[in-house]
């Protein structure tokens, strides 16, 4: 059997301690790899590559289409962008496959019929990553869902769930709240699983989702959701399940595929051998059945079934009642190996012949565009220079014969005409001006005109949002208290 090349990446923090252990796992069960090794990350950035990946490193990634990745550090509050986000992106992985599975009564857990496998879009939401500082006040982040992007990860979990047995696919959103963005994954949810009717199907708004997720999360099969709500979830149900060290996952798109733990690198414990290899080890059983090594990856599965059942374990999930031995990551790596040839005695061996491929075979069709017609305006002011009541004066002497000011709200909530003298206002202001006419179309140049009033009225506007209907349809919210 030819050897399939791998991307391999060490990562930071505990990466290449778990990397190596897995690699030595690998090798030992002779996975017909050929690894192809890259530097990304924190040496990378030490180095001033601000992207903290090199073109090489792409050409790597794009030629051999499988990557196994350990975690990177990615700073926090400010600095350069997570590249673990801009490789999912960039290569087309918008399908992130994480199962946490709960392993008793070998490891501790609340949960022990938990078996949840949670499907998390991985290219959209608020990982657009598009923020902007808008006023004083102020700042901003785009939360941009495409109906592309939901018919591609709602019709891969649908298809998963027919491919691996399950029964029933659970979507979470907030579309209570959010009736565009969050609101058209649900419809789009709702739309497809009418195509699946062997799978029962169910929605589940997302607090009180994750809530039953968080208490009761045997009642679940295969969830959906948008990209944020899955990053939290998904490390919830992990943890629950018995150790986030021991969740893997797969980002799989059309492109591509990349195996990683779903934890990340973990930098307080790096460097000591204490890191559990467990979670980058199941993500590299994924990554054989996808390069279609089925036999290795269900030797490899089973020899670490067994070892956690041996009781053999790293500190993170040592207990004395259920562990023999607390073991580093290289002895728990070698403890694997010395199994390789044995098979669970309590957990049911598992088996990946004639296992589904995790690989996106999932087209969308794009809808024609839709007849739009632009009806008004929101406009967007910075201003702290008095009352509400005194902002809706000077907005409306700027009103123009194809537009007139209807409302302005603060941080949504509205608060002229009418407003509530208890709301708390901040300096940033949406201030709505809706058409004159209903019959009369608003063209470009009218907006145009407008913000030459609003500009001319010595008002700070800092970007506008144009109100169109889709077929009819509002494409805009109303305000808060509308
Ligand atoms: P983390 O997952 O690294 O660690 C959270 C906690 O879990 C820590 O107490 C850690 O010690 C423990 N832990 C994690 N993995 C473990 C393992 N294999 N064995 C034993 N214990 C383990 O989360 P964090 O501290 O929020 O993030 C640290 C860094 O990792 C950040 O820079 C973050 O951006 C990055 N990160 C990267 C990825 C990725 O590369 N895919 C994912 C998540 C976070």
């Amino acid at each position: 059997m030819n050897k399939t090349a791998v991307t391999v990446a060490y990562g930071d923090g505990i990466g290449p301690e778990i990397m190596q252990a897995v690699l030595d796992i690998l090798m030992e069960a002779q996975a017909k790899i050929d690894v192809e090794c890259i530097e990304i990350g924190q040496k990378l950035y030490s180095r001033g590559i601000k992207s903290g990946i090199e073109p090489s490193a792409w050409d790597s990634l794009r030629r051999t289409g499988v990557f196994l990745k350990a975690p990177i550090t990615t700073p926090q509050g400010g600095g350069v962008k997570s590249l673990n986000v801009t490789i999912r992106k960039s290569l087309g992985l918008y399908a992130n496959v994480r199962p946490c599975v709960a392993y008793p009564p070998f490891v501790h857990t609340l949960h022990p019929n938990m078996d949840v496998v949670i499907i998390r879009e991985n290219e959209e939401d608020l990982y657009a990553g598009i923020e902007h500082r808008q006023t004083d006040e102020v700042m901003q982040c785009l939360k941009l869902i495409s109906r592309p992007g939901c018919e591609k990860i709602v019709r891969y979990a649908f298809e998963y769930a027919r491919q691996n047995g399950r029964k029933r696919v659970t979507c979470f959103t907030k579309d209570n709240i959010m009736k565009l963005t969050d609101g058209l994954f649900h419809k789009v949810f709702d739309e497809i699983a009418l195509e699946y009717p062997d799978i029962e199907n169910e929605h589940w708004i997302v607090d009180i989702g994750a809530a039953k997720l968080a208490d009761t999360p045997e009642v679940f099969d295969v969830i959906v959701m948008p990209n944020l709500y899955g990053d939290i979830l998904s490390d919830v149900a992990a943890q629950i399940a018995g150790s986030i060290g021991m969740a893997g996952s797969a980002n799989i798109g059309e492109h591509g595929a990349m195996f990683e733990a779903i934890h990340g690198s973990a930098p307080a414990i790096a460097g000591q051998n204490v890191a559990n290899p467990s979670g980058l080890l199941l993500a590299a059983v994924m990554m054989l059945v996808h390069i279609g090594q089925p036999e290795v990856a269900a030797r490899i599965h089973n020899a670490w079934l067994r070892t956690i059942e041996d009781g053999i374990h790293t500190a993170d999930i040592y207990s004395p009642e259920a562990s023999t031995k607390s073991v580093g990551t290289t002895e728990f790596a070698a403890a694997v190996i010395a199994r390789l040839n044995q098979l669970p005695q309590t957990f049911s061996a598992v088996t990946y012949t004639n296992a589904p491929k995790l690989r996106s075979a999932i087209t969308t069709i794009r809808k024609p565009a839709a007849n739009k017609e632009l009806v008004g305006v929101d406009v967007f002011l910075h201003w702290r220079d008095g009352s509400p009541d005194t902002l809706g004066r000077l907005l409306e002497a700027t009103n123009t014969q194809a537009l007139a000011l209807t409302m302005v709200t603060n941080r949504g909530v509205k608060i002229w005409p009418n407003g509530l003298p208890e709301t708390f206002c901040t300096d940033h202001w949406r201030c709505r001006f809706m058409r004159t006419d209903d019959n009369q179309p608003v063209q470009h140049s009218d907006i145009i005109n407008l913000l030459q009033h609003i500009s001319n009225a010595e008002l700070d506007f800092i970007k506008c949002e144009n109100l169109c209907y889709f077929d009819g349809e509002p494409g805009f919210t109303l305000g808060q208290g509308q």
